[in-house]
């Protein structure tokens, strides 16, 4: 273990010693690389081609029906994920059933919904951490009142739920310390209605929650109109400023200047650090917004709770395939079919759910009280921290630097203890800090703050 850490801070003192920008050292822990190569586009593409063969996942179709509508649809993705969990010591599934809608909603009426949740229990019994993936399995067609059209969502969300059922396949098999939950979702399309019942619930528990990445549209790689195409490129959405922000917080925020620091933008890059580590040929895009305009996800109902979210996205997207009705019009292909989904697409980004979630769940858990002195007047920064309480003890830290105007973290210092002075200038950069392991599994960053404000 010592060895493999010795050799992964060498690289990794070699990379902060040099030009960040001229080079970057990439070095896989094993566990996280030799599962983020069992990611298969055939159980990918079959699981999309068995949710468009439902014909809707509206949520006001039929529930009745074995072959047709949402109620099919749930009994396809419950029953899919109780074969992984008849093998597994660790996995459990779970159906939530709650009521949504009424006479003045977007539904029209009241209905019972089901959320399934795929439950990867930790192994480590000193630590509730829990990691959470979500995607929407519900779909529509142009028209959001009709239950009963062609409403095939291949890439809306067939995408998001093939990436998260292939994630529990490869799961199902290893237990992580920290606890997986994997969200299947209805009522998204006629408001967040799952996700809100879940957040809801996530909060009422009090769920210790790292993160939550939501997938919705990960597969479609040619943009309408611009005909601009990659399958190398996905978006990470994140909150600015925490939609949860108490009076507290904005104070703290202002004083450190920390706008462009919150919890789930400190997410969003570490899963562009991490993807790229680990997915050959993909680079994630940081889109500093909660989700596109006028548009929403199922993060945002639990940012709105005050949890760490984001939403990965497809970085083009396809207007005449999203919500269209299907079929052939002026030579061109509409509709949300199979064939505008990139497979290839879909299992990079899968891979890239997959080394984020695992690389979070073997590190050990981020530092607490991340403080910057700034009782003098000095040219170097002293950082302190806590050592956190709960799950594995870290075998060192990760100080990350970068100058106030950049996007990503520039420079990644190891130190042991829970204290350091650095040569450079609190007022011309930021710092932050993150737990690492001795395989060099890395904690989410704490951001650092001024110490009089506490
Ligand atoms: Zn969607």
């Amino acid at each position: 273990m010592k060895k493999i850490f010795q050799f992964f801070l060498a690289l990794t003192m070699l990379l902060t010693s040099a030009f960040m920008t001229a080079q970057n050292i990439m070095v896989r822990e094993k566990r996280v690389e030799e599962s983020v190569l069992k990611v298969r586009s055939d159980s990918i593409k079959s699981t999309i081609s068995n949710l468009v063969s439902k014909h809707t996942r509206h949520n006001l179709s039929t529930k009745s029906n074995s072959l047709q509508g949402i109620g099919a649809a749930a009994q396809l993705i419950l029953q899919k994920l109780d074969t992984y969990a008849k093998g597994s010591a660790h996995m459990s599934v779970q159906k939530y059933e709650y009521r949504a809608g009424g006479e003045k909603t977007r539904l029209g009426k009241e209905i019972t919904l089901s959320n399934i949740v795929a439950n990867l229990k930790g192994s480590s019994e000193s630590c509730d951490r829990v990691i959470i993936l979500l995607a929407h399995y519900d779909s529509r067609s142009f028209d959001n009142s009709d239950s009963t059209a062609f409403a095939p969502g291949a890439n809306d969300n067939g995408s998001g739920v093939a990436a998260l059922m292939e994630i529990a396949r490869i799961l199902s098999t290893q237990p992580l310390p920290v606890t997986i939950k994997l969200m299947f979702l209805s009522g998204e399309e006629h408001g967040l209605l799952g996700a809100a019942h879940m957040a809801s619930i996530a909060r009422e528990e009090g769920w210790n929650i790292s993160a939550v990445i939501n997938n919705d549209m990960i597969g479609n790689s040619r943009s309408s109109g611009t005909e601009l195409s990659s399958n190398m490129i996905l978006r990470v959405f994140s909150e600015s400023i925490p939609f949860a922000e108490t009076p507290e917080m904005k104070r703290i925020r202002e004083f450190n200047s920390a706008e462009n620091d919150s919890e789930s933008r400190q997410l969003a890059r570490y899963i562009k650090e991490i993807s790229e580590r680990y997915v050959d040929n993909l680079k994630i895009s940081l889109i500093y917004r909660n989700d596109r305009f006028g548009r929403g996800g199922d993060h945002t109902p639990f940012n709105r709770l005050g949890f760490s979210s984001v939403r990965l996205c497809e970085y083009y997207e396809n207007y005449d395939r999203t919500h269209q009705i299907p079929g052939i019009r002026d030579g061109k292909e509409y509709g949300d079919l199979i064939s505008g989904v990139d497979i290839e697409y879909v299992k990079k980004n899968t891979q890239a759910n997959l080394a984020t979630i695992m690389n979070l769940a073997l590190a050990p858990a981020k530092p607490s009280k991340v403080t910057i002195d700034i009782s003098a007047l000095s040219s170097s920064t002293i950082i302190s921290w806590d050592q956190p309480k709960d799950g594995q003890k870290p075998y060192g830290y990760y100080i990350l630097i970068r100058e106030t105007d950049k996007s990503m973290w520039e420079k990644k210092f190891f130190v042991k203890g829970t204290s350091t002075e650095i040569p450079y200038s609190k007022d011309n950069h930021f710092f932050a800090v993150q737990s690492v392991n001795e395989n060099g599994n890395e904690s989410l960053a704490t951001f650092a703050v001024g110490g009089s404000v506490r």
